[in-house]
């Protein structure tokens, strides 16, 4: 079966910081991969931007967002969907959970990455996190026949949010990025509108190799980006 990974982001720029070094191993390794991103965080995620010029309109500032993600997205190979939902607050209605049910059903992705179910310093990740979990459930038909076309449940895991303890973020897998950290780094120099993030970003995935290297025993990861799974794997056999 293709290997299809969609990584779906409440801000244009969520991808980048949790996932990056995961979109670009899962490139690496011949899979097929998706960004959405639901909201440009023109609003909440884009202080440096406002700072810069504080009389921009909310339109630039998505213009310059969308300009950064892209990129960013190139650096990795990867292709990107914008929603433009709006963010601070983002509002899910029922026609969005029918837009990202269809577009989990057109792309059938074998595993999806999103938010955590809990963040208490933001109103929207916690909302893509039910966004993502009821479209992924419609578009799987959650057990019986639905007005969506069907797919297998796709896997689900939460990529890492930057307070993890204090999100209830436990993690249970570590996925090696050691051989595409570089497009990491150049994913994240695209954003300029966050570059606080960047050294912080690069420090965890450090600090989560040794994490990895610790569980695994494999001495050559030297950096690592950690998930959370939302639903048990199945495999066909135990090894
Ligand atoms: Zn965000």
């Amino acid at each position: 079966m293709k290997k299809k990974l969609l990584v779906i982001g409440a801000h244009s720029g969520d991808f980048v910081w949790r996932a990056a070094g995961t979109l670009a191993k899962a490139l690496e390794e011949g899979a097929d991969t998706l960004v959405i991103a639901m909201s440009y965080g023109e609003r909440g995620e884009s202080g440096e931007l406002w700072k810069e010029n504080p009389n921009r309109t909310e339109e630039s500032v998505k213009i310059i967002r969308h300009e950064q993600a892209q990129k960013a997205a190139d650096a990795l190979g990867t292709p990107i969907q914008f929603l433009d939902w709006g963010d601070y607050p983002m509002l899910i209605s029922d026609e969005r959970i029918t837009q990202l049910t269809r577009i989990i059903g057109d792309f059938e992705p074998t595993v999806i990455l999103t938010h955590s179910e809990k963040d208490p310093f933001n109103p929207d990740h916690p909302l893509a996190f039910q966004a993502t979990q009821r479209a992924r459930l419609l578009s799987s038909g959650a057990g019986v026949p639905s007005a969506f076309k069907n797919i297998d449940p796709p896997v689900w895991y939460s990529f890492e949010p930057h307070q993890p303890e204090l999100c209830g973020f436990v993690p249970d897998t570590f996925v090696d990025i050691s051989s595409v950290m570089d497009k990491k780094l150049a994913a994240m120099n695209c954003m300029g509108a966050q570059t606080y993030l960047k050294d912080y970003y690069a420090e965890l995935a450090s600090r989560r190799a040794n994490h990895a290297r610790r569980i695994s025993g494999k001495k050559d990861i030297q950096f690592a980006e950690a998930h959370q799974s939302q639903v048990p794997r199945v495999v066909s056999s135990i090894f």
